[in-house]
């Protein structure tokens, strides 16, 4: 049996799908702070769903039972809030994923697959950026968990004898999206068709990548490649700003006339990473081929949100 925390979220709920086609029995641990049952819906009683917290050692073990590998998705996901509270990337991810891991052990479960992100890099100086450079030096407090995450992760697998893939994610992007640049694009031309606004001056640039292709990746990563500790960049090879990613959600908005208005500044906020590119040929060298590049995945998902949330 396969162990989903995060399971009910946006990329989990992608995973479980993916899981599930491929014959598997799974477990979603999710304590629905911003995942949603609905998410899961179609799978009725198939997939099981324990609604706890992480931050609950004693849920956390007893949610190992039968597991084979553990696939480590949940975490606060929203890197800004990191500007207000300073505990909640420290909690949800780097406590959180020492709970996993040490449940795991106690629990004799051997494999853990984990998302981490592209924010680990902070500003690299070397782009496109590959899993080799270093030192990293993560500039938001997200940054900082996925780091000490990963580096725990690998600790555990010297340590106890573990096998872990490490997968450093693009922006993801796809249906059931609960945030992010497009979601909030949706939602302000919902409150005001006539206007965008835009945080920073919209040249920020990076990498970006669909649900479905990203979940896919994992799975194929997983079931593929065999180190002690497995650490990839998932990503399409390409990148798109955040300028183009306005002009095409007021495209396939319908809207005409929409102002798209820039507050100014080079990032969106403090700790945002105004250009990030991530090297995949390591992840290309394993033979998985993305569906979609950046734009393609940027408006298949506008066109997906348009429809969940409606204008
Ligand atoms: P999401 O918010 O939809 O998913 C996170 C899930 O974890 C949610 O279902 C939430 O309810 C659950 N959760 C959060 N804290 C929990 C806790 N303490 N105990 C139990 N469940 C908890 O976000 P997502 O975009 O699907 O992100 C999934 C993972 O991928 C996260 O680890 C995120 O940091 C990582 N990631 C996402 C992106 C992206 O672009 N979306 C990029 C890089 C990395």
């Amino acid at each position: 049996m396969e162990l989903v925390t995060g399971g009910a979220g946006f990329i989990g709920s992608h995973l479980v799908d993916v899981l599930v086609a491929q014959g598997k029995s799974v477990r979603v641990f999710d304590n629905l702070s911003s995942g949603r049952e609905e998410f899961l819906a179609h799978h009725g009683d198939s997939v099981e769903i324990i609604q706890a917290d992480l931050l609950n050692y004693d849920d956390v073990k007893a949610a190992m039972a039968g597991i084979e590998t553990v696939h480590h998705l949940a975490a606060n996901p929203d890197i800004r809030l990191g500007t207000e509270v300073t505990d909640t990337d420290l909690r949800q991810g780097t406590i959180a994923t020492y709970n996993v891991l040490e449940a795991m052990r106690v629990s004799g479960v051997k494999r853990i697959s984990f998302a981490s992100s592209s924010a680990i890099y902070g500003e690299a100086d070397v782009m496109p950026t590959p899993e080799t450079y270093g030192p990293v030096k993560p500039i938001s407090l997200y940054g900082a968990s996925k780091l000490s995450s990963e580096a725990l992760i690998s600790a555990w697998c010297g340590t106890f004898g573990a096998k872990s893939w490490l997968h450093r994610f693009a922006n993801i992007v796809g249906s059931r999206g609960t945030h992010g640049v497009i979601f909030d694009f949706i939602h302000k031309l919902k409150a005001d068709p006539t206007r965008l606004e835009v945080l920073g001056d919209g040249r920020q640039e990076k990498s970006y990548m669909s649900a479905e292709d990203c979940v896919r990746a994992m799975v194929h990563l997983v079931d593929g490649v065999d180190e002690d500790v497995n650490l990839y960049n998932l990503g399409t090879g390409d990148t798109c700003s955040v300028r183009r990613i306005a002009e095409i959600v007021v495209e396939e908005s319908g809207f005409e006339n929409v102002s798209i208005e820039y507050t100014g500044g080079k990032r969106g906020w403090a700790g945002d990473v105004p250009k990030t590119s991530l090297d995949v040929e390591y992840l290309f060298s394993t033979g998985f081929v993305p569906s979609m590049q950046s734009e393609a995945a940027i408006r298949y998902t506008a066109r997906a949100l348009i429809d969940e949330i409606g204008l």
